[in-house]
């Protein structure tokens, strides 16, 4: 089976009416988009997406951003999917973002960057479980 990650278009993407114009370059860079929905992260469960970082200065920002409006929270498939995809959304901070990439053409901020990626294979799969049942998923 091809390589998966799991992918969030953020509430300052969704807000700005982003979602077609991310899941363009995402495709376009030949990640396949398996599983989508739109939904409204509750606070437990954005505390628990981001629990890495609670002891991380921006982890209370980050958790009243990531509840603040609507997200689509994806899976992706393609060949090295998560590396992939880690290039196309380009560094966190935008101002540090290559030419092309998703955080370079529409993040606002370091902490409103318009996408999340999973950052290993292992973490795609937690990161995929929280949100996605199998039959969610079709490839
Ligand atoms: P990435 O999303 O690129 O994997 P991190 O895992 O380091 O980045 O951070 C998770 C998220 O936390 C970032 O995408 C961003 O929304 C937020 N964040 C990271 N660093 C900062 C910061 N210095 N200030 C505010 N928010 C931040
Ligand atoms: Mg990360």
């Amino acid at each position: 089976m091809a390589e998966r990650t799991f992918s969030i278009i953020k509430p300052d993407a969704t807000e700005r009416n982003l979602t077609g114009k991310v899941n363009a370059v995402i495709e376009e860079s030949g990640l396949r988009i398996v599983g989508q929905k739109r939904i409204r992260m509750s606070r437990a469960q954005a505390e628990k997406f981001y629990e890495v970082h609670k002891e991380r200065p921006f982890y209370g920002e980050l958790v009243d951003f990531m509840t603040s409006g609507p997200v689509v929270v994806q899976v992706l498939e393609g060949e090295n999917a998560v590396a992939r995809y880690r290039e196309v959304m380009g560094a966190t901070n935008p101002a540090q973002a290559a030419d092309g990439t998703i955080r370079k053409l529409y993040a606002k901020s370091v902490g409103e960057n318009s996408v999340h990626g999973s950052g290993s294979q292992d973490n795609a799969k937690i990161e995929i479980a929280q949100f996605f049942t199998d039959s969610e998923i079709v490839g």
